[in-house]
């Protein structure tokens, strides 16, 4: 099946929704890890503009601060004062693997459960996106097969915006204090920093940049850096004879003692690793960068251990401290959170319900924004959007699930008003 601009047309003619997602995705807000800016490109910042004066014309106030990230206050409904404020939290950069300028997206009508031919000639199938063909009989949105249809985070924005809309025009929607945030550069890991917790003052928040309908991440990795600096001893090869240290094999040995079936490529599910990611050696010295990744905070930390005691074997080998391991902290697992905060979790159960999704709770070999949040006391889980085959040009969005997506964060916010 192929997709057509005239059927995303006659789409955006009735479905609100889906008219706010084309516009958004037109925008070229591609983030640039190359860029020192703040935010990283000027497309962002435009858009931003954009969307703060959109929302001040419905009549909320919107700010977009010198970050470029842009918040939105919405006071409570009459009867609702009492009740928490929330935040809904989406990114309007889309992420470099794709060109992200000329975005034009286009419909395909009553999906078949077959293939999508892109105009390209890419084609998306179940190989490369194995959830394609439950959806069979939805309207899809797709690209060209060359740009990145930008559903990450582009869909997210546009229910946040168009949930914006309704609760400046209709009275009758009850809802509690809100915070409406839209966050630069996070498919570059800057966002979470940018965004300012405590001016927030919410209680908890959901970052609304999920795939498939129905996940609800609720975990994420414990994360830490790792850097194992070894110093050899380097003498000229003809006099090297029970002198020399060389440190390119010191990396090499340290390396070979990491646990083999604890890397990446070896593990999945809530299975912890190690991953080297840089090696630099020489006979003189050697840094070996790693990450190290576990659900479980403590199973992490003996990770650190682990290191430390490979560290010490070789000193004991060479006979001085020639190597030593530096590591750092980068996330913890938002779950940690989540647990001392069962009624967050409790409330975005029962909105995928009244928005008629079946709940599937994730545990995410990564990070998220929620990650950092939730670490920084804003307990916060992530949403789905619908959107799938994220971070490239097979990027497809099924309008049903960027509805359900809808439904769902409308719905939470009328149970945290105490509606439902
Ligand atoms: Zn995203």
């Amino acid at each position: 099946m192929k997709g057509s601009l005239r059927d995303m047309e006659d789409l955006c003619g009735v479905d609100p929704l889906a008219r706010t997602f084309r516009e958004l995705a037109r925008a070229g807000t591609q983030s640039d890890d190359s860029s020192k800016n703040i935010p990283s490109t000027v497309g962002q910042l435009r858009l931003g503009a954009q969307l703060a004066s959109l929302i001040g014309g419905m009549g909320f106030k919107a700010e977009q601060d010198e970050k470029g990230v842009v918040t939105a206050c919405v006071s409570a409904s009459p009867g609702c004062e009492g009740c928490e404020r929330i935040a809904l939290i989406a990114h309007l950069d889309t992420a470099p693997d794709a060109p992200g300028e000329g975005v034009e997206p286009r419909l395909v009508k009553n999906y078949d459960g077959g293939s999508i031919e892109l105009d390209s000639g890419l084609v998306i199938d179940n190989q490369i996106c194995p959830q394609l063909p439950s959806h069979k009989g939805d309207d899809i949105i797709v690209t060209d097969g060359v740009t990145l249809l930008g559903a990450d985070d582009k869909a997210g924005v546009a229910v946040i915006l168009e949930i914006l809309r309704e609760l400046s025009q209709d009275p009758s929607f009850k809802h509690p204090e809100i915070r409406a945030v839209f966050s630069v550069d996070e498919e570059i890991g800057r966002s979470a920093d940018y965004i300012d917790v405590k001016k927030l003052g919410c209680a908890f928040g959901i970052t609304v940049d999920g795939g498939e309908a129905g996940e609800l991440d609720t975990a994420t990795f414990s994360a830490e850096g790792a850097t194992v600096k070894i110093t050899g001893r380097s003498v000229h090869t003809a006099v090297a004879y029970k002198t020399m240290v060389n440190a390119c094999e010191m990396a090499a040995r340290f390396m070979q003692l990491l646990p083999r079936d604890e890397k990446p490529e070896n593990t999945r599910g809530t299975e912890g690793f190690f991953h080297v990611h840089n090696v630099e050696a020489s006979t003189a010295s050697a840094k070996i960068r790693m990450i190290i990744r576990d659900f479980d905070k403590d199973k992490l930390l003996q990770r650190v251990e682990q290191l430390e005691m490979i560290a010490e074997l070789l000193n004991r080998e060479a006979g001085y401290a020639c190597v030593s391991v530096e590591h750092k902290h980068q996330y913890a697992n938002m779950g940690e959170v989540l647990k001392q905060h069962p009624e967050v979790l409790e409330r975005c159960r029962k909105a995928y319900e009244a928005a008629g999704v079946l709940v599937r709770e994730c545990a995410v070999r990564g990070g998220t924004d929620g990650s950092n949040l939730s670490g920084r006391g804003l307990p916060c889980p992530n949403f789905f959007t619908g959107g799938l085959c994220a971070h490239g040009p097979y990027e497809c969005l099924p309008v049903k699930s960027l509805h359900r997506c809808h439904d769902a964060v409308k719905a939470l916010i009328e149970i945290c008003a105490g509606e439902r």
